[in-house]
């Protein structure tokens, strides 16, 4: 990978809204010109002098870089797979951080500049770091790409709607997202466009059917230029997207000339497949060695960004620290275009200024001091294992309570393999009965992220009947009865990007988070499930 060697980004001005163009450069700007002059007695902003902040020094004991171990030690009993905590006995080891007020190399972290007003753009070590991470783990393909903090991805997402979109335009997004991000755009006057997804996420084959066939009277909007896609560990469906996929919508958006906003939280929670837990121990050696790859190897191994297919500069890619270490930190990236850029600092300038001062100085510290570029990809790598074991575990609990069986296809899955979950009582041989029997749940085991994305078949729900007085969904009933026996999950509906479309189907869908909770309560989640299923197909 050579910068040099990448074109240039292309003009996507025509993307901006009316309130994206409207930004003004802020009055002060021309002031700051000349802050950085030698000698200069600055008088012009109303700061307040640091003497006053009553923080002299920050102390916080963080965890070392290689806190959690990369993958399966080599020894591993089969046992240890029932850890009380998924990282082991391994004995919780901190290094101490200290942030003074005042530094002799005003560059490095200090609370003097920290906890002033600062630059939309963030703290200068934090930019360089993250442009420097950007550049080694992504490998933008084009060559002027820019950086520049927001406060989480949610931050981000909404300055992108606000900077790209106008009342009455479409959003494309898979069928079943975030959330949050239609909850942001819906009262700004936008319209979700759901485009199908099949177990590697957005479809490509329905993306070009809606954009080939679109229909501006009877759609009522124009063809949409935006794209909102989660393209790893995908939320709520944890499907993961590879890179010929990406590559594809890539070259659709292109054609169609959409902007790809690239919402990332799991790209270094790449699980891989899951192996169930017999073949998994057989070949637990070998993993074992896998382990001890270099940080390149790491980095190979994950899916690609759609920054690396992103000739044009038509991708605006949100990081956040949330999932890497902490949601509380509120604080991220985009990674885009430098006229985007210019707009997002403009628009931080008039509503967050900056992210929180302690939250930039604790971060930078730990990222730029302590652990650096190679300890913080050491970091992701102790995660990744983390959170590949708390995806394994969980789905090994799903074998043990459920007939699991390993099936192709399915309307939901487009023909990729689905774990089809039959009752227990289904005693073998019941592979060879299997077409006379009813499946209770089925689910793609997920390759990424912290969800599982459940498909409950409602034709075997004997319980409920249509019959029913009330007009509560047979999901909305399991969902109660589920949350009354003690196990709270999110229900299918919540995640729907076509309201309307949900609200007629009666399908059945639950996303299951294995993110947080230890290995005993795993298996206690999965046996509450398990009894209320059998209990209402019975
Ligand atoms: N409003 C007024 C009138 C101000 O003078 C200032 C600070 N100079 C601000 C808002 C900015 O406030 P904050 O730092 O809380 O965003
Ligand atoms: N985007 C997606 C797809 C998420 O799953 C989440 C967290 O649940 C977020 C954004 C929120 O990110 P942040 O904490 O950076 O605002």
């Amino acid at each position: 990978y050579s910068i040099e060697k990448c074109p240039k980004s292309i003009d996507l001005s025509h993307h901006l809204s009316d309130v994206g163009n409207a930004r003004q450069v802020s009055p002060l700007k021309g002031l700051f010109k000349y802050i950085k002059t030698p000698g200069i007695i600055s008088m012009a902003g109303g700061v307040p002098d640091p003497a006053y902040f009553p923080f002299e020094t920050l102390y916080a004991d963080t965890l070392i870089k290689d806190s959690f171990r990369p993958g399966p030690a080599e020894s591993q009993s089969p046992l240890s797979w029932f850890w009380n905590l998924f990282r082991g006995s391994e004995k919780v080891q901190t290094d101490r951080i200290t942030i003074p007020k005042y530094t002799a190399n005003p560059e490095d972290p200090n609370l003097a500049v920290a906890l002033q007003y600062g630059t939309a753009t963030g703290l200068v070590p934090l930019q360089k770091f993250i442009q420097e991470f950007v550049t080694k783990v992504y490998q933008p393909a084009y060559s002027d790409f820019t950086t520049i903090v927001h406060v989480g991805n949610t931050d981000g997402w909404s300055r992108a709607v606000m900077t790209l979109c106008n009342p009455g335009d479409g959003i494309l997004t898979e069928e079943w997202t975030y959330p949050s991000a239609c909850a942001g755009a819906r009262p700004l006057g936008m319209h979700v466009v759901s485009v199908k997804i099949d177990d590697e996420g957005m479809s490509s084959e329905d993306l070009e059917q809606i954009l080939s066939t679109w229909d501006e009277e009877a759609r009522g909007m124009k063809r949409p230029h935006v794209m909102y896609t989660v393209p790893c560990g995908q939320n709520p469906t944890g499907s993961n997207m590879g890179s010929k996929r990406k590559t594809e919508i890539y070259n659709l958006c292109v054609k169609y000339d959409i902007i790809i906003v690239e919402d990332d939280p799991y790209y270094f929670m790449q699980e891989g497949e899951y192996t169930p837990k017999h073949l998994r121990l057989a070949s637990g050696k070998a993993k074992a060695m896998s382990a001890q790859n270099t940080e390149n190897e790491f980095l190979k191994g994950l899916v690609p960004s759609y920054l690396r297919m992103d000739y044009q500069g038509r991708v605006i890619r949100l990081d956040t620290f949330s999932k890497t270490i902490a949601p509380g930190s509120r604080l991220g990236w985009f990674t885009c275009n430098p006229l985007f850029a210019e707009r997002f600092e403009r628009q931080g300038e008039t509503t967050t200024q900056a992210p929180s001062g302690f939250s930039q100085v604790l971060v930078t510290q730990l990222l730029t001091q302590q652990w650096g570029y190679s300890g913080y990809i050491r970091w992701l790598k102790g995660l990744q294992y983390q959170y590949t074991l708390r995806r394994d575990t969980i789905l090994d609990y799903f074998a043990e309570e459920f007939n699991v069986s390993q099936e192709p296809g399915s309307e939901l899955w487009n023909g990729h393999v689905v774990h089809v979950c039959y009752a227990k009582s289904t005693r073998a041989p019941f592979m060879k009965e299997k077409s006379a029997l009813k499946p209770l749940i089925s689910y793609v085991p997920p390759r990424a992220g912290m969800f599982i994305w459940l498909k409950v078949h409602l034709d075997s729900i004997t319980k409920y009947t249509s019959l029913d007085e009330d007009d509560e969904t047979t999901e909305k009933k399991i969902w109660v009865a589920l949350a009354e026996r003690g196990l709270l999950i999110s229900p299918g509906w919540i995640f729907a990007a076509n309201t309307e479309e949900e609200a007629l189907s009666n399908e059945g869908h639950f996303r299951i988070s294995f993110s947080n909770v230890e290995a005993e309560v795993m298996k206690k989640a999965v046996g509450i499930l398990s009894s209320v299923l059998h209990e209402f197909s019975a």
